[in-house]
């Protein structure tokens, strides 16, 4: 089936912080095609303080007034459980959960407060688990879910002044590679997106010639494509934004393989240093690299009798 023409029918789709950017297009796209959809938004800063309903019930009236079908929450994801129970208690069902809501607190780590810290740990992983959490029964009770975390660059790759952001972020990396192997027998899939969109989060950083390029809805056919029912892809990393849509995988150095014996010394390591950070023969692994095997390979298991 086209992307164009995937469809969600009968399903309950949660989309946190749903109120604008990024959030805002996932629902209102649902909502435009059968699913039910359930706006979540604290409607605080993008600091993460304060609240307001309005942001999740503007986006609830605009999907409904397209046709859709659309109930608010306005709980923070902390509580993520209350947002599924809204699913539960409107819908009857959930079937897709984008974990989406974030806040930033920006400061170099030598400035960093006690509550810069806590606020983004907070929101981002402690919410995501909250909200996966509550979930999670249902979907492996109807053998049918769809799971996506948000993640950044900043996560993957370190950013200055985000040290706090970049820790949620790449946590949520392994949170949802974890989530994907445990829900695969149930056909759980989980995926993270590591987005980059015009909002309220990155207007202030880039130039408006650039955010125009960056639509939030551009990053969308992606994430329905991972939600959608026909999907098989699971336990993987994509980076959207700007129309260039990309999987990322770990790379592993083939590595240097030492005596385990007294030999095994910081010199040794240091005289292959070469090997160890030589990439030109690599592998791209989905588990730890398991030393007996390398062992074995390199002949030096006592071969049993014949
Ligand atoms: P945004 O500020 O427009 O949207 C985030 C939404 O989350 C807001 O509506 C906010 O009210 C809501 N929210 C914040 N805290 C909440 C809470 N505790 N409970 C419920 N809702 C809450 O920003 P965005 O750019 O659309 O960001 C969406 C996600 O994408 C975030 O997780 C962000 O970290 C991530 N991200 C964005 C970019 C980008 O380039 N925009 C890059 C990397 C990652």
């Amino acid at each position: 089936m086209a992307p164009q023409e995937l469809r969600y029918d009968g399903q309950t789709v949660v989309v946190t912080g749903a109120g604008s950017g990024l959030g805002r297009e996932y629902a209102i796209f649902y909502g435009s095609r059968g699913a039910n959809v359930v706006v979540n938004d604290l409607g605080g800063s993008f600091k993460g303080e304060g609240k307001n309903s309005q942001a999740a019930d503007k986006v609830v009236n605009e999907i409904k007034a397209a046709g859709g079908k659309a109930v608010a929450n306005y709980d923070s994801v902390e509580n993520g459980d209350l947002i599924i129970k809204t699913a539960i208690d409107n819908f009857g069902r959930i079937d897709v959960l984008i974990n989406n809501a974030g806040i930033l607190r920006d400061v170099s780590f030598k400035n960093m407060t006690q509550k810069d810290w806590d606020l983004i740990y907070r929101v981002h992983i402690y919410g995501a688990y909250k909200c996966a959490r509550a979930a999670w029964p249902y979907f492996r009770k109807q053998k049918y879910g769809r799971l996506i975390s948000t993640a950044s660059a900043a996560g993957l790759f370190g950013s200055f002044g985000q040290t706090n952001y970049s820790a949620a972020k790449l946590a949520l990396v392994g949170f949802t590679e974890t989530l994907a192997k445990e829900g695969l027998k149930y056909n759980i899939l989980c995926n993270v997106i590591a987005p980059i969109a015009a909002s309220r989060m990155t207007e202030t950083v880039m130039p408006p010639e650039v955010l125009e390029n960056l639509k939030p809805k551009w990053v969308v056919p992606l994430v329905a494509v991972l939600t959608h029912k026909s999907s098989t892809e699971t336990g993987a990393i994509f980076e959207a934004g700007g129309g260039h849509i990309a999987k990322l995988r770990w790379e592993r150095s083939k590595g240097a393989l030492l005596k385990t014996d007294d030999s095994l010394t910081p010199g040794a390591v240091a005289a292959k240093w070469s090997e160890v950070t030589n990439f030109k023969e690599c592998e791209h692994p989905t588990g730890p690299a398991n030393a007996m095997e390398l062992v074995e390979a390199a002949g030096r298991l006592p071969r049993s009798p014949p």
